[in-house]
């Protein structure tokens, strides 16, 4: 392992963006903790990934989970050099009581889940002096009919993000990635029929590969020490 190998810890890493990231920050020499509910999914990843990946089963939304797993990693590795706040769900739909639960759901995993795991790591961030990336989306900057919930942790979520960069400034980066329409299982949960059509359609016309983002993570991390890319929105070319 080179001296260069860091210690990043992945949220949501069963699929997706997370996948996609942990796949590219291992080619570079790095070690991942490969956080999400399905175990399954994790173990498959991390035998093909080898000695730099470590499956972690852990529910952002279950703080106890978060606990332990920052045990693990740091019983396995000594040590977290970053954590990828990318654990997330996209239920869409107008706002009505039919979305109560989904809405709670996103706000739980998406808003509260990139908190949970911070407080879980951060005494191991501040040791290290490392870094945290929150993923949020062009829907934390933009707001449209149909995706009030969702905007609502997005925005959060950009909102606790700066303010945590300046609490946390020098010794710890916080940085964040705002994706567009990124090929992944997000598009494949929202209830609705008639708006999952209206993703589906979107998403096959539009979508990029989680690997983009996955390379620009790895790009921000990489950054000096004396710098930060405090937030970083990307889109497919073709998307509004
Ligand atoms: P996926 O659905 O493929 O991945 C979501 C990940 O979140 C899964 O690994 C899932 O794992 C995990 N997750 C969900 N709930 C929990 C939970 N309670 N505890 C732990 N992990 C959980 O979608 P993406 O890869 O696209 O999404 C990743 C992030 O990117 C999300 O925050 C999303 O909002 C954001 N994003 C995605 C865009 C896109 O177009 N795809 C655009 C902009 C932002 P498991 O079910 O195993 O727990």
């Amino acid at each position: 392992m080179s001296s260069d190998s860091r210690v990043m810890v992945i949220t949501g890493a069963s699929s997706g963006i997370g996948e996609a990231t942990a796949r590219v920050l291992v080619a570079e020499g790095h070690r991942v903790a490969l956080l999400a509910r399905r175990g399954d999914r994790l173990s498959a990843l991390a035998s093909e990934l080898g000695d730099q990946a470590l499956a972690v089963q852990a529910d952002v939304t279950d703080y106890p989970s978060l606990q332990a797993a920052a045990e693990q990693v740091v019983a396995h590795w000594g040590r977290v050099d970053a954590l990828i706040n990318n654990a997330g769900v996209m239920l869409l739909g107008p706002f009505t009581s039919d979305q109560h639960e989904e809405r709670r759901r996103m706000v739980e995993v998406n808003l509260l889940g990139a908190m949970n795991a911070t407080e879980a790591f951060l005494e191991h961030l501040e040791a290290s002096g490392g870094d945290i990336v929150n993923i949020s989306s062009v829907a934390g900057r933009t707001a449209r009919a149909g995706n009030s919930g969702y905007a609502a942790t997005k925005w959060g979520m950009n909102g606790w993000s700066e303010a945590l960069r300046q609490e946390l400034l020098p010794d710890v980066r916080v940085m964040t990635v705002e994706p567009g329409i990124i090929d992944s299982e997000l598009r494949e949960h929202t209830t609705d029929p008639d708006v999952k059509a209206m993703i589906q359609t979107a998403y096959d016309s539009l979508a990029i590969p989680a690997q983009d983002v996955g390379e620009t993570i790895a790009f921000m991390l990489s950054r000096p020490k004396r710098m930060t890319i405090n937030e970083l929105m990307l889109r497919p070319t073709a998307q509004q």
